[in-house]
């Protein structure tokens, strides 16, 4: 099964710890890893990077929006390029290894070809990308989209959550140009690139609970939320009101809650790929009582799956219903617009080539986004590796051991010797 060719032996795993360590020692704030997009703590992060991977003998170089890449060349400098990314940058407060376990993943597989001396017929580029995070700067994959040019410009004017600066003022105080944006220009030709590869730890508990080191990402989950919803019916009194006169706004929720809940079952029983949530429910604190039948709820409901089919099958159910239960309870539902974003999958032939590199073969989506979706709903065949990391992430108790590190960073090296595109 395992098939990781003869680079993956010279993986210097003393560099990566050194790295890790480094990027701790740099960029740790109080009690967390502070990494903020376009701050000191990224480009810190960055710094680090491009030391590293001088001395590896890579090629750096900078995009106009501060995206970093560091090039192994191959035989063809004309061929499209291998991407190796993900991000520098951190939530506040956040952990070492979100991110940066890429990076760091990316610079090792590398020095390993170079040690090894394989020869690849196109450069193979790791690309530290910028502001993944939207802690700093509420934009989705800001510096992966901004390097294929798919930023709504409009962004320039979002303000960091914590300095209140504008995307644009930081970008210039920066160094960088934030015209690219403003002209939409692609800093990256999509044409030039021949894949896009990711390691990331697993923001879940999934492979600590299957007891696997890594596992190949089918793809990105999609979402799609109800960020506003409201049911309105009639306050009155909880003592003088018999059932059939209330307009009773909670009972009728519970109820499309729990009609929501019973439609996961079954779509679970028949092996979808499905994740409900309602995260926010509330009553109106200002008019509620424990005597009062509630004349109004507000809450979301946030649905997650790698099938767009089924989150608008599972949406036009919960409408359906709403209207049904809403007549039952004598109640109105206003379930207002759904926001959309589209799931990403990853390409089959990265998938099953990852999967034969690894001794314990293991497939499961990611729940969260990563940079990859940037590049594979840009049509660029793209594959991920998680790797089991205890305690979650975006929090400074993330921890992933340096031996699950090797065998995802391994299984790297074994596919860019043995490339299947
Ligand atoms: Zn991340």
């Amino acid at each position: 099964m395992k098939a990781n060719g003869t680079a993956a032996r010279h993986l210097d795993l003393a560099l990566a710890a050194t790295l890790f360590a480094e990027l701790e020692r740099r960029t740790r704030r109080d009690g967390g890893i502070v990494r903020d997009s376009y701050g000191e703590g990224e480009q810190a992060a960055h710094d680090l990077m491009r030391e590293a991977a001088l001395g590896l003998r890579l090629e750096p170089s900078v995009d106009a929006i501060g995206n970093l890449y560091l090039t192994l060349p191959g035989t063809d400098r004309q061929a499209p390029r291998i991407l190796i990314g993900s991000h520098l940058d951190s939530v506040p407060q956040g952990g070492n290894f979100d991110g940066a376990a890429g990076v760091v993943a990316g610079l090792c597989a590398l020095g390993a070809l170079r040690a090894a001396g394989a020869s690849l017929r196109c450069d193979v580029v790791v690309m530290a990308i910028r502001a993944e995070e939207s802690a700093w700067f509420d934009v989705s994959y800001l510096g992966s989209g901004g390097a294929l040019g798919l930023l709504d410009p409009a962004c320039l004017a979002v303000r960091r959550s914590d300095t209140g600066r504008t995307l644009e003022e930081t970008l210039t105080a920066r160094g960088f140009d934030p015209g690219a944006i403003r002209e939409r220009r692609a800093l990256l030709d999509r044409r030039s690139v021949r894949a896009y590869l990711e390691l990331h730890i697993e923001q879940g508990p999934r492979l600590a609970a299957e007891g696997a080191p890594v596992a190949v990402v089918t793809g990105i989950r999609g979402c799609k939320r109800f960020r506003n919803a409201r049911c309105v019916g009639e306050y009155g009194h909880s003592g003088a009101l018999p059932r059939a006169l209330r307009h009773d706004a909670v009972a009728a929720t519970v109820a499309l809650l729990g009609y929501l809940e019973q439609a996961w079952s079954r779509e679970e029983a028949a092996g979808s790929d499905l994740l409900v949530t309602t995260g926010e429910l509330h009553t109106d604190a200002h008019a509620h009582a424990p005597s009062k039948v509630a004349g109004e709820t507000r809450f979301s409901i946030d649905l997650r799956s790698l099938s767009i089919e089924i989150m608008e099958r599972i949406a036009d159910e919960t409408r359906r219903a709403a209207v049904e239960i809403g007549r039952r309870y004598r109640v109105a539902f206003e379930l207002g617009a759904a926001t959309d974003s589209p799931p990403a999958i990853m390409d089959p032939g990265l998938r099953a080539a990852l999967l034969r590199q690894l001794e314990q073969p293991l497939e499961m989506p990611s729940g969260a986004g990563h940079d990859a979706a940037t590049f594979a709903s840009a049509g660029i065949p793209s594959g991920m590796i998680f790797v089991r990391n205890e305690h979650g992430s975006h929090n400074p108790a993330e921890s992933m051991a340096l031996e699950d590190f090797a065998v995802g960073t391994r299984a790297l090296i074994g596919l860019l010797e043995d490339f299947p595109l």
